[in-house]
């Protein structure tokens, strides 16, 4: 199955505190193409964001009190097209399980993930940032359909 991912992206943005300023100055160099798509953020990344930018950010939770798991429900609902996640590998963080879990969701349902400057960069300048891009949504049928434990309906005594 594919699924169109038009010209105009959602895209979501997360940044841990200590690449936010990394992101923002990111984000700030890419304004121009950024500014044609809607994005969405964490709570605190998306405020500095709007300021920095300028333009309008969607703001979950904050992070930690949920704005990742938030994140992954939108990617789990086909509603967000790419991930741009500046997170810190040196820094255990108290949503750790969120974070696996958001990277996790962006893997299991193929949408285009970058985690650090380098990989931001080539996504950023991709020319499928601009145009529509037929993403191939994993097929989960067979997972949907195995045989699971039910407690049977017709079982009598
Ligand atoms: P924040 O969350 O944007 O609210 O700081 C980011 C994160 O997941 O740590």
């Amino acid at each position: 199955m594919s699924d169109a991912l038009p010209g105009r992206k959602r895209i979501a943005l997360v940044a841990h505190d200590s690449k936010k300023l990394a992101l923002a100055e990111w984000a700030d160099f890419n304004r121009e193409v950024l500014a044609a798509h809607d994005l969405v953020a964490t709570g605190t990344t998306g405020t500095v964001l709007e300021y920095e930018l300028g333009l309008p950010v969607e703001r979950l939770q904050s992070g930690p009190l949920g704005g990742d798991q938030q994140i992954g429900a939108m990617i789990s609902e086909q509603s967000v097209d790419m991930l741009i996640f500046f997170w810190d590998p040196l820094e255990a963080q108290p949503h750790d399980p969120d974070v696996k879990a958001l990277l996790r969701l962006a893997s299991v349902w193929n949408i285009p993930v970058a985690t650090n400057l380098a990989s931001a960069d080539f996504l950023v300048s991709s020319p499928l940032m601009h145009s529509a891009y037929a993403r191939v949504i994993p097929d989960y049928g067979e997972h949907l359909s195995r045989p699971t434990a039910t407690r049977r309906t017709d079982a009598t005594g």
